[in-house]
């Protein structure tokens, strides 16, 4: 049996969607992208969404509208994917990294309620496998520091007065608590729907806002937009409505619109996607039952009033070292089963030892990443394969 690592959930709803929209006459920013971001909005259950081409593209203009840049401090984890750090770096603002609770993919809440200084502008937590972070205690932390916080000329941060929580919920689509959704916690969410994560759009991104903040949505989307077109004053479709040529160009800014070919497969993926998450927490259940007499650790996806988006599935094998990891790994691929590591911490990456991160202050980081292996879990994953997947591990730590 050949089971990869992810294999996009696309079936004949996406392809004619796609095919529509090419023969439509326009296939770049126009309604199916607006129709998406409707549809997104009313899923998340938030006044509105801003599609752009990437969760990066998405992360990086938020800071940008929040004027975040040199001299400001952003507080991130340093167990995430590099998009989390890289878009601190494209504003010229410092990344302050945040080691992990022990046994666990997520940050340490002392250690950022301690890294908080005169300089923090902004938090970036990270949803990691689809599991919602602990949000009460990063409001809690940023309302301890409150007395520290200088908001700079931008008034974004005037208005908020306080940090800004900017979430990297690139694998949290669809995961909730207590009824509320990833996307309607942080202040702002920036979801990705590239083509391994749980909704794709090939490459694509959305930024939301939770309601009832202090934002006005309209203007926010606005905004937005004018950050993702050229700061342009109308869009693209919009000049070639009867006459109306004519625009203004606000500022230089930046280009990164979705297409309407992206959002046409994004509109199809959504209108299945809540069959779609309830097959990816099937297989977790199967995974969690099958693991539970063997010598690993997994993460609780289901914990206080919690459902995951089931992005990611860890297993962590009791004392394993990472030579270990890496043979258990080549064992699984020997037997037809493509794994992974989620992640190699950021300061073991050469880019960030060169910015002189080392990954001794990190070492609860260091040993999640050690032992451990990510399964393959997708919405398309068949029993029979998640069987093989859980007979294969088990005759391997045998
Ligand atoms: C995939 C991913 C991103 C980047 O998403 P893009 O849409 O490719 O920019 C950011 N953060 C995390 C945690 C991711 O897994």
């Amino acid at each position: 049996m050949r089971i990869p690592f992810i294999k996009p959930d696309i079936t004949q709803n996406e392809i004619d969607a796609v095919v529509d929209v090419l023969r439509s006459g326009w296939i770049t920013t126009g309604p199916v992208t607006k129709n998406f971001e409707e549809e997104l909005a009313s899923y998340l259950d938030v006044p509105k969404v801003a599609c752009v081409n990437s969760q990066t593209a998405g992360a990086e203009l938020v800071l940008r509208l929040l004027g975040i840049g040199e001299g400001d401090e952003v507080i991130l984890p340093a167990y995430t994917f590099t998009a989390t750090c890289s878009v601190v770096e494209h504003v010229g603002a410092t990344p302050v990294m945040i080691d992990s609770q022990i046994d666990s993919p997520e940050m340490d809440y002392n250690l950022l309620e301690e890294a908080i200084t005169e300089k923090t502008k902004v938090i970036i937590p990270v949803d990691i496998a689809g599991i919602i972070c602990d949000y009460p205690k990063i409001y809690q932390a940023i309302e301890n520091k409150k007395y520290l916080f200088k908001a700079g000329q931008n008034k974004y941060q005037q208005l908020f007065n306080r940090i800004i929580i900017l979430a990297d919920t690139a694998h949290s689509l669809g995961a909730e608590i207590n009824n509320v959704k990833a996307g309607n916690i942080a202040d702002f969410s920036s979801f990705s729907f590239h083509a391994v994560k749980n909704l794709t759009t090939a490459e694509g991104g959305a930024v939301s806002w939770k309601k009832n903040s202090l934002l006005n949505a309209e203007e926010i989307y606005k905004e937005l937009m004018l950050f993702s077109l050229h700061g342009q004053s109308i869009d693209a479709l919009a000049k070639t409505q009867l006459g109306s040529w004519e625009y203004d160009i606000i500022e230089p800014l930046y280009k990164c619109n979705l297409s309407d070919i992206a959002a046409a497969i994004g509109y199809s993926q959504l209108k299945r996607y809540p069959k779609m998450l309830a097959r990816r927490r099937e297989i977790i259940r199967k995974y969690d039952e099958a693991f539970r007499a063997l010598p690993l650790s997994t993460l609780n996806h289901f914990k206080d009033g919690q459902q995951s988006s089931g992005h990611l599935y860890f297993i962590r094998i009791d004392d394993f070292n990472e030579k270990e990891r890496n043979e258990f790994i080549i064992k699984m691929a020997e037997k037809g089963i493509s794994c992974n590591v989620h992640y190699k911490p950021l300061p073991m990456l050469s880019a960030y030892k060169k910015r002189g991160y080392i990954i001794e202050d990190y070492p609860n980081a260091f040993n999640y990443y050690k032992n451990l292996v990510t399964l393959p879990i997708y919405s398309t994953l068949t029993d029979t394969e998640v069987e093989y997947i859980i007979s294969s591990i088990k005759k391997i730590l045998k």
